[in-house]
């Protein structure tokens, strides 16, 4: 068995002992005769997974009492249209901190539902850094809640000291960089996640939501578009992404098995920093896309110096067996996404990669 290089942005590397543990359960879940795909998700079987992956992911990010968690469909993208519709009130307005793509197409599907605002923005150098505190200002109005990204997957940037501003709810897309480190909840009113990066593969989207919130939700809304239906029904009231939850809580498993998330982050800084610190020390030849002090410990962004070289640069690491390190289409370049289940051993195969290519410059 050979397994891939994999710098996948997303779906992405899915860490090994989970794919041997889905395989091994494929065809004869605990003994019930069927895989865990084939059966209802009312029964009791289904329920315990369901509930398993509810507890560790509440015990992992230490989660409050005072925020639910439920596990959605339709991505982060649905999350961009539910959050106004349940929480942008009509006098009120939705604060937007842009740092890039994604934030963009947040912003977009707010504006079509009620009255936005962008309180901060890196697109003037195209989102190479996350605004500071001291930048953002709340405007006068009755602001619902200020919506971050954490991590900005395609530019390769992340927020390292979250901003706050008091009273306000802050709503934050973690797509890309979930469970990657330790972070205090309380501190967000809601937090979501497609799960095809840190979480597992994709069809299930968590959402970490405060119960006060809740009490916002204007009355009429679509049944399915409510969070709160999915609250009071256990992420059970339609037929959730059964397969999807339990490959969730077997990557819960293996993260609480690597340590919790103290382990994963001190894993990811030191893959994070392998990278960083090739490309400065050969910083003539790769140009990391962030500014030093927003750099993402998850998707890696660089270039080489012109396109030729770029060319040739992925072309021989394909021929190596890396894959998926082209640059998003939007910005070209390079990209290593290197998201918790992807080894510190394929991260150090790439640096001795970019050092050899270098060095037959
Ligand atoms: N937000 C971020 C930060 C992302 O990286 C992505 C997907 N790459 C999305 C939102 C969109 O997620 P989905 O495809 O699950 O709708």
């Amino acid at each position: 068995m050979k397994r891939a290089y994999n710098f996948n942005a997303g779906p992405s590397a899915l860490p090994l002992p989970v794919l041997q543990k889905a395989q091994q359960d494929m065809i004869d879940y605990k003994g019930t005769g069927m895989s865990i795909m084939e059966m209802s998700h009312r029964s009791s079987t289904f329920e315990e997974v369901l509930n398993g992956a509810k507890e560790d992911l509440r015990s992992l990010m230490n989660i409050p009492d005072t925020h639910e968690v439920v596990f959605l469909q339709g991505g982060a993208s649905l999350q961009f249209s539910m959050i106004p519709m349940n929480f942008l009130g009509t006098n009120q307005i939705g604060a937007y901190v842009l740092t890039g793509s994604w934030s963009e197409k947040a912003l977009k599907e707010a504006q079509k539902l009620g009255q936005t605002t962008v309180i901060g923005s890196s697109k003037e150098n195209n989102y190479r850094s996350i605004p500071t505190q001291n930048e953002l200002h709340l405007p006068q109005q009755d602001v619902a809640y200020v919506h971050i990204t954490s991590n900005n997957t395609i530019y390769g940037t992340q927020w390292h000291h979250f901003p706050s501003f008091g009273e306000t709810d802050l709503i934050a897309d973690m797509s890309s960089d979930i469970l990657c480190r330790n972070i205090d909840v309380s501190k967000f009113s809601l937090i979501y996640a497609g799960a095809q990066k840190n979480l597992g593969p994709s069809g299930v989207t968590v959402a970490i939501v405060k119960k006060d919130l809740l009490s916002r939700i204007p009355a009429g809304l679509s049944t399915i578009l409510n969070y709160e239906t999915h609250v009071k029904n256990n992420s059970l009231y339609h037929t959730p992404p059964t397969f999807s939850i339990y490959m969730l809580s077997l990557v819960l498993e293996w993260v609480k098995e690597q340590g919790g998330l103290d382990a994963i982050e001190k894993q990811n800084e030191k893959k994070a920093s392998m990278l960083y610190e090739c490309m400065d020390m050969y910083g003539d030849f790769y140009t990391p896309h962030a500014d030093k002090d927003s750099r993402s410990l998850m998707n890696v962004t660089f270039t080489l110096p012109d396109k030729d070289r770029t060319t040739s640069f992925l072309q021989l690491a394909e021929e190596k067996g890396f894959v998926g390190l082209s640059g998003h289409r939007s910005v070209g370049g390079c990209r290593a996404s290197i998201y918790n289940a992807v080894p510190i051993e394929t991260c150090e195969a790439l640096v001795s990669f970019m050092e050899a290519f270098y060095k037959e410059q």
